[in-house]
């Protein structure tokens, strides 16, 4: 399959990258590249420009910031997965980093495009071809979803890795145009909707994320359910932060990927874990409350069923974990 004709361009600095953007209406941003070019080669994706930004040095590197740390958007899944400062203060975030794809594929990948991946779907991720002999759907070219035939909503996936653990820490990102800088709590950059799946306008650019001080130290687990160990996607993945004191959880969080259009905190986690001593059963009653966030349709190659129940199963075994490592 090959590449749509494009126009490369590639700033040096954050400035140039906010002004080319600013003049090309719909440049597509290409940071490691290991999910947009087999998109672009499925013809998902057909930009007139695409525009690398490998060479801004300063959208690289992990740097403590005040008590708390700021990674460049840049920064790749190995860096962060080797971090010795985030393993030893963020242990959800390089336990997540590790488990996408493979060596090769966390030496490209960034921490950028993966907060920025799009939605997938076996609808969608697919040739030209495939998805022109199936009639398309409302993701890209065509008016109906497979899926949930008769409804107007995609329900394509969000499947990153490292969102949830981010979200676990109440992390923030920057977000630049050529006016200027904000910021936003990560868990509102996320729409929930699986075409129009984050907070980004076609001018903007994910500059950097902010870990907290407040979520500094606290213990943390990553699991996730893959057909093959060693490359792929998550079909399902749960992440939980945990802070102790006296053997009783002072603080915890949970969230949920690849079973929603977005990666999502499980609601009522945090009051259920608060003040208790973990067992068993206080556990799975979490497990419990992920199950039910967690709305997995037949968007991958494994039943919503199996999916819902290996959250519900995965929470259990990462909140029991959190409570011993
Ligand atoms: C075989 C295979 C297996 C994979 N397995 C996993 C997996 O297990 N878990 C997982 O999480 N991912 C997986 N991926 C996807 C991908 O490798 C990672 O998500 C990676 O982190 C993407 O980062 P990137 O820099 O390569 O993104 P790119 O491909 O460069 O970009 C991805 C998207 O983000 C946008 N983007 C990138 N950077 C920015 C920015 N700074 N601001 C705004 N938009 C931006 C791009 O425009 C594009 O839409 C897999 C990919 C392949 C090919
Ligand atoms: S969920 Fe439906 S609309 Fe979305 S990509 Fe899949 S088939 Fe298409």
């Amino acid at each position: 399959m090959s590449l749509p004709q494009f126009k490369l361009l590639r700033p040096r600095t954050l400035d140039e990258a906010l002004s080319l953007l600013a003049k090309h209406n719909n440049a597509r941003i290409v940071a490691g590249g290991t999910d947009l070019i087999p998109s672009m080669r499925q013809k998902l994706f057909e930009p007139q420009h695409v525009m690398d930004i490998r060479n801004i040095a300063e959208l690289k590197g992990i740097r403590q910031q005040g008590s708390g740390v700021e990674i460049g958007a840049l920064t790749s899944l190995t860096t962060i997965e080797h971090s010795d400062l985030l393993r030893r203060r963020y242990p959800v975030l390089t336990e997540a980093a590790a488990t996408v794809a493979s060596p090769l594929l966390r030496n490209m990948g960034t921490i950028g495009g993966n907060i920025c991946l799009d939605t997938r779907c076996l609808w969608y991720n697919q040739s030209l071809t495939w998805r022109k002999g199936c009639g398309f759907c409302i993701k890209k070219d065509g008016d109906l979803c497979h899926v949930a035939p008769g409804g107007s909503k995609c329900w394509a996936a969000f499947s990153g890795d490292t969102p949830p653990a981010l979200l676990c820490l109440n992390a923030e990102i920057e977000i630049a145009n050529a006016d200027g800088l904000k910021r936003m709590p990560l868990r509102d950059f996320y729409t929930n909707d699986g075409v129009a799946y984050r907070n980004l306008q076609p001018d903007e650019l994910v500059t950097r994320v902010f870990l907290p001080e407040s979520s500094a130290d606290y213990r943390g687990v990553y699991r996730k359910l893959r057909v093959r160990g060693s490359i792929d996607y998550p079909l399902a993945g749960i992440a939980v932060v945990m802070k102790r004191s006296n053997g009783h959880i002072a603080d915890a969080r949970v969230a949920v990927t690849a079973v929603n259009p977005a990666p999502l905190l499980v609601k009522g986690a945090s009051e259920l874990l608060a003040g208790k001593v973990v067992d068993e059963a206080l556990a799975e009653a979490v497990g419990n409350l992920a199950g039910k966030t967690a709305k997995p349709l037949t968007t991958s190659a494994l039943t919503p069923e199996y999916r819902r129940e290996m959250i519900r199963v995965f929470t259990k075994r990462a909140v029991l974990a959190a409570a011993t490592n």
